[in-house]
C-alpha cells in the first residue's frame, strides 16, 4: 500500500522521492516492529511449554533491538554533498545560491578555517554547534568564528581544520525556496584544498557518507595538482564517488576572453579526462551532465533580488545563459544526490528488513516443529492411556459378569438352604 503511495511522487521532484522512500521504510520497519511484538507476546504465554528455547526467545529480543536502533538511524539518514576547491573559487557563494539565501559567510579574504556543515533545523531560530556538542552557538558568531577559534581567550574550544561546525538554518524560514533543506539535503563545505593536505583525515572523517561531491574550480584558471589529488584520493577510497564540476566565475571569463568558445572547449576536455580517464567515475556518455559552465555570484544575487533581498543584482553579458546552466546542474545534481542517497543508505536497511523476515520465519519454523513433535508425542501418549483404559474397561465387565454369576449362585444356594430349613 505504502509503496504504491510513493509512485505519485515523479522523477521532476527528485528530492521528494528520498523522504518517500523514508515514509515507506518507516511504514515497512513499523509492521516488522508489530509483528516482533506480537511473536514475543506469544511467546511469552507459553513459557510453561519447553518448545521455545531460550535461544529462540533472546533471538526475537535481539530483532526488536536491531529493529529500533535501524529506525532510530534511517530518521536521521540525509542526503549529503561535499563541496570542494581552492579558497575563493566561490564554493561558499554556489552554496548560498543553491540555498537562496546568504547562509554561509563569503567574501574575498575569508578562509574557512574548518569544514561548515548547513543542515534543516525544526526550530525557528538558527544556530550553531560545534561537531556533536550539543551547546548551541548564536549563529552571529559564524563570520567570526574562524577568529574566535583560534582565539586562546576566547570561550570556544581550539579546532583543527578537519573539526566540523554545524549551522542549523530554519527550515521554515520566510525563503520558501529553502528546498534543499526541507527535504534531508546536508551541505558541507570544506577548508580550500590549497591550504592542508590532510585529505585522508577529511575523507574518513566527513567524506565517507557523502552521496555527491562538487568541486568548485576557478574558470579563469586550471585544475591544480592539490585539487586532483583530493578527489583522486576520494576515488581510491570510495567506490565510484558521484562528482560534478562547476567552473565558477565564468562571467568574468567571458567577460574577458575573446575566443571564449575555444577556452571552454579546452576545459571540457581536460575535465572530461580527468572524470573519465584518471578518476575513472563516470562514463563518456554521463561526463556531458556533470560538466556545468556558471556563475554563482550573479545566480545568488539574482534570487535575492528576486525575494527583496536586494536592490540590485550583479549581471554580466550572457547572464541568462549561465543562469539556465545553473539551473541545468541543479537538476541533474538533485537526481544524482537523491538516486544515490536511496541506494547507497536505503538498500542498506531493506537488506537489513529482508534478512531479519528470514531470520523470524527459521525462528517460528523451529517452535512449530518442536510443537509439532510434542503434539505427536502426545498423541502417542493419549493413544496408550486410551489402549490400557479399554483393557481395563474389558476386564471390569469380565470381572462385573463374574461377580454377578457369583452374587447370583450365592443367592441361590441362601435360597435353596432358607427353603429347606423352611420345610425341615
Ligand atoms: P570560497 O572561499 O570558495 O568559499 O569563495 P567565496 O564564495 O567566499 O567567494 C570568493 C569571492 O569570489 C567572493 O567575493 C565572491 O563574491 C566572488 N565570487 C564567487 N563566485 C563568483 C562568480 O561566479 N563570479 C564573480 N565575478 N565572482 C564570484
Amino acid at each position: 500500500h505504502s509503496l504504491k503511495n510513493s509512485r505519485r511522487v515523479t522523477d521532476n521532484e527528485p528530492l521528494l522521492r528520498f523522504r518517500e522512500a523514508k515514509k515507506v521504510l518507516g511504514d515497512v520497519y513499523g509492521e516488522l516492529k508489530d509483528n516482533v511484538a506480537e511473536l514475543e507476546g506469544v511467546y511469552k504465554e507459553i513459557k510453561e511449554n519447553d518448545f521455545v528455547s531460550p535461544e529462540q526467545r533472546e533471538e526475537i529480543e535481539a530483532i526488536r533491538d536491531s529493529i529500533k536502533t535501524i529506525m532510530d538511524t534511517f530518521q536521521r539518514d540525509n542526503m549529503k554533498v561535499v563541496f570542494f576547491g581552492r579558497t575563493s573559487n566561490g564554493k561558499s557563494t554556489t552554496i548560498n545560491a543553491m540555498l537562496h539565501e546568504k547562509v554561509l559567510p563569503q567574501g574575498m579574504g575569508h578562509t574557512t578555517c574548518c569544514f561548515l556543515q548547513v543542515e534543516g533545523s525544526e526550530d525557528e531560530v538558527g544556530h550553531l554547534q560545534l561537531d556533536d556538542n550539543p551547546q548551541k552557538i548564536d549563529m552571529k558568531m559564524l563570520g567570526k568564528i574562524g577568529h574566535a577559534l583560534s582565539d586562546e581567550n576566547s570561550d570556544l574550544p581550539a579546532m583543527g581544520q578537519d573539526s566540523l561546525l554545524r549551522v542549523f538554518h530554519p527550515k521554515q524560514s520566510d525563503n520558501g525556496e529553502c528546498r534543499l533543506l526541507q527535504n534531508d539535503v546536508v551541505i558541507l563545505d570544506s577548508p580550500g584544498v590549497d591550504l592542508s593536505p590532510e585529505f585522508d583525515s577529511w575523507i574518513d572523517k566527513h567524506c565517507l557518507d557523502a552521496d555527491v561531491f562538487v568541486l568548485v574550480s576557478n574558470a579563469e584558471s586550471t585544475l591544480t595538482q592539490a585539487e586532483k589529488n583530493f578527489f583522486l584520493r576520494v576515488a581510491k577510497k570510495l567506490s565510484k564517488p558521484n562528482v560534478f564540476i562547476l567552473n565558477n566565475r565564468w562571467d568574468a571569463s567571458a567577460a574577458e576572453t575573446e575566443n571564449i568558445e575555444d577556452v571552454k572547449k579546452q576545459h571540457l576536455t581536460r575535465f572530461r579526462q580527468f572524470l573519465v580517464d584518471e578518476l575513472e567515475v563516470c562514463s563518456e556518455r554521463e561526463v556531458n551532465d556533470r560538466i556545468f559552465f556558471v556563475s554563482s555570484r550573479e545566480v545568488l544575487e539574482a534570487r535575492l533580488k528576486a525575494r527583496g533581498l536586494v536592490q540590485k543584482a550583479y549581471q554580466a553579458e550572457g547572464h541568462g545563459t549561465r543562469a539556465l546552466e545553473f539551473q541545468n546542474f541543479e537538476r541533474h545534481f538533485e537526481k544524482c544526490i537523491s538516486q544515490s542517497a536511496i541506494h547507497t543508505k536505503f538498500e542498506a536497511h531493506n537488506r537489513r528488513a529482508h534478512e531479519m523476515i528470514g531470520k523470524m520465519r527459521l525462528n517460528l519454523n523451529s517452535v512449530l516443529t518442536s510443537a509439532a513433535e510434542q503434539r505427536s508425542k502426545l498423541q502417542n501418549n493419549l493413544n496408550e492411556a486410551t489402549r490400557t483404559f479399554n483393557e481395563c474397561r474389558v476386564n471390569f465387565t469380565q470381572f462385573e459378569k463374574a461377580y454377578r454369576d457369583q452374587t447370583e449362585q450365592l443367592r441361590a444356594e441362601v435360597h435353596l438352604k432358607v427353603s429347606a430349613d423352611f420345610f425341615e
